[in-house]
């Protein structure tokens, strides 16, 4: 099968390209960003890198018009930008979705569009079913404006699978592992990751009683393989993730212990981090059930395992 990965040179992107080319297809990416993630595939014959933004249309619609599938995956990721540049987040997220949808429809390309369990915002009510409410704060903190980013994305895919074009929504929970981000940077894990190698104090934001789902990478790709082919997944929303809740302070201690560190915990408020344009979310925790029925997918890589295997990575110099 012929393959498009737009933002195939991310975290997510870069272990899909490598799982498809191992199943045989030919894969090609279009990312903005660098060729780090996806250096080890630039001699593969059956891997195309073109450097380009999904925001270019002629581009886009020729490299849509030579593919069978479509992965959409190019979007602006991280807290960091969600407060710093939430013009850029709204830009490429809602604009470049459109893009792909629209090039994906004229030519009927299935897509499968990657979202994230911000889309939920803060509801209360764990664990998120699929159609589950979303519940966000207010328009002028930036925070949300990723969560409302995704989710207008996914609007549109809802209108285009109206109109006949085939579609699936994934929403993945806190997916982490090797490539993911640089270190110091952008995620908690990265950012505790640079902290707990140097054995300098592990910045947990408020009293580190609020819980993620971290879900190891290898589980997050065999699901978003399964949801291009299997034709049961059309028209879906699936959360990709695992239910086991961590809490942000264990996910510290597990850090620091596992790395043989000698940091310690020290407690930061939030607006410290993030500055007032910010709102944390206490708990995330997804319903898997359709994951596990349609795709048959589970996500169960503990995550001792999949930290050890993480910081293995990192240790070894890379992402830096
Ligand atoms: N966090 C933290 N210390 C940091 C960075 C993040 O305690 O230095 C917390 C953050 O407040 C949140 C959780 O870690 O509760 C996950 O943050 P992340 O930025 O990875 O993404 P999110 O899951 O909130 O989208």
């Amino acid at each position: 099968m012929k393959v498009l990965i737009t933002g195939g040179a991310g975290f997510l992107g870069s272990h899909l390209t490598d799982a498809l080319l191992a199943r045989g297809d030919e894969v090609t990416i279009l990312d903005v960003g660098g060729d780090l993630k996806v250096r080890h595939n630039l001699s593969n014959p059956r891997f195309h890198y073109i450097r380009d933004s999904v925001l270019h249309a002629d581009i886009l619609e020729s490299l849509i018009l030579k593919c069978d599938l479509i992965y959409h995956l190019a979007a602006v990721v991280g807290v960091e930008h969600y407060v710093g540049d939430p013009y850029e987040v709204l830009n490429v997220n809602i604009n470049g979705a459109q893009a792909v949808l629209k090039l994906a429809y004229k030519y009927n390309r299935k897509v499968v569009f990657s979202s994230t369990s911000e889309v939920y915002g803060r509801n209360p009510k764990v664990p998120f079913a699929e159609d589950d409410e979303r519940v966000l704060g207010s328009t002028r903190i930036d925070r949300w404006c990723y969560s409302t980013s995704k989710a207008a994305a996914e609007h549109f895919c809802f209108a285009y699978h109206r109109l006949g074009l085939p579609m699936v929504v994934l929403r993945y929970f806190n997916v982490y592992g090797p490539r993911l981000d640089k270190i110091d940077v952008g995620r908690v894990i990265t950012i505790f990751m640079g902290q707990v190698l140097r054995g300098e104090p592990v910045t947990v934001i408020g009293d580190g009683k609020q819980t993620r789902c971290f879900t190891y990478i290898d589980d997050a790709i065999r699901a978003t393989v399964e949801a291009g082919t299997n034709e049961r997944a059309v028209g879906e929303i699936f959360n990709v993730g695992t239910d086991v809740e961590t809490s942000v302070l264990e996910l510290a201690e597990t850090m620091i212990r596992i790395a043989g560190s000698r940091s310690k915990v020290v407690f930061v408020p939030q607006e410290s981090v993030y500055g007032d344009s910010y709102e944390d979310v206490p708990r995330r925790v997804p319903r898997v059930q359709r994951m596990h029925e349609i795709l048959k997918v589970r996500a169960e890589t503990p995550l001792e395992k999949g930290l050890r295997q993480t910081i293995e990575w990192f240790k070894a110099g890379n992402g830096r």
